[in-house]
This record gives C-alpha cells, sequence and structure tokens, in this order.
C-alpha cells in the first residue's frame, strides 16, 4: 500500500545557493530535505524510505552496516565519504547518503559499493556512470544526439 503524505519543505535560499555552487562537495541543502521528505513517505521518519518488501531487507542491513560503521569512522577520524551528520542517527544518515549519492557518486561507489548500490534502487538512476572521469564526483553534460 502506497501512502502519501501532502508535505512541504520551507528551505532557505542562503542556505540553498552554497549547496548548489559545487557539485561535488557532497552537501545540498536540498538534496539533504528531499530525502528526509522521501523518508516520511511512510509517515516515520527513520530512515527507511518506503521500499518494495522484496529489498527492505537488505535495505535494514545494507544501510545499518553503514550507518554503524559511519559512526565509528567519525569517533576516529571525522573524514569520510559520508559527512559526520549522517551519524546522528539513522534518518540523518539517509540523508547525507542522497547527498553523496548525488554530489560523491564516484567516491561513494567505489568505498561504499553495497550502500551505492542500494541507492541506486531506490532513487531508480545511475549518477555514477554520468561521471566524467577526469573529474571525480562530476556528472558529465547530456551527450550530444548523433546522426545516423
Ligand atoms: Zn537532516
Amino acid at each position: 500500500m502506497r501512502v502519501t503524505i501532502a508535505a512541504e519543505a520551507c528551505l532557505s535560499w542562503d542556505d540553498v545557493v552554497p549547496g548548489a555552487r559545487d557539485a561535488a562537495d557532497g552537501s545540498n541543502v536540498v538534496l539533504h530535505e528531499f530525502a528526509h521528505q522521501l523518508d516520511q513517505e511512510d509517515g516515520e521518519l527513520d530512515g527507511a524510505p518506503l521500499l518494495p518488501p522484496t529489498t527492505l531487507r537488505t535495505w535494514g542491513r545494507v544501510l545499518g552496516v553503514e550507518y554503524e560503521r559511519l559512526r565509528e569512522e567519525v569517533a576516529a577520524d571525522p573524514r569520510s565519504v559520508l559527512d559526520a551528520c549522517g551519524a546522528t542517527n539513522r534518518p540523518e544518515f539517509f540523508a547525507v547518503a542522497t547527498e553523496s549519492f548525488f554530489e560523491r557518486l564516484l567516491q561513494l561507489e567505489r568505498e561504499d559499493p553495497e550502500l551505492y548500490q542500494q541507492l541506486k534502487q531506490f532513487h531508480g538512476q545511475n549518477p555514477a556512470r554520468r561521471a566524467v572521469p577526469d573529474r571525480p564526483g562530476t556528472p558529465a553534460p547530456p551527450a550530444a544526439p548523433t546522426s545516423s
């Protein structure tokens, strides 16, 4: 059963602009808040968005393992492909993982392939496939149509 909740997010332009200036820094308030909106589609802000029952168990396992790993990494060394804010709780983990999925795509795919796979499945896209190899993290512009 799909539950639809009327939701809205109010974002400050002063917070939106800095996040949009660098598409590869892993920080984007729009992506972050959008992930929270997706997370609470089922009525709970718990880091588990609406998923088909067949994928829910794998999602819970992968994101649970990666969340605990981030908590350990942040305690030892706060540098990670995921923002340290993700170690706060599972909803924040899902939100910062979504930011990295779109902005640090190649690094996330390389360092956390299982997490990348889960987010790829959930968001229905593979941004790393569009990335420009010499500028990691930056999606390539759309390909020009070929004439044949
Ligand atoms: Zn948040």
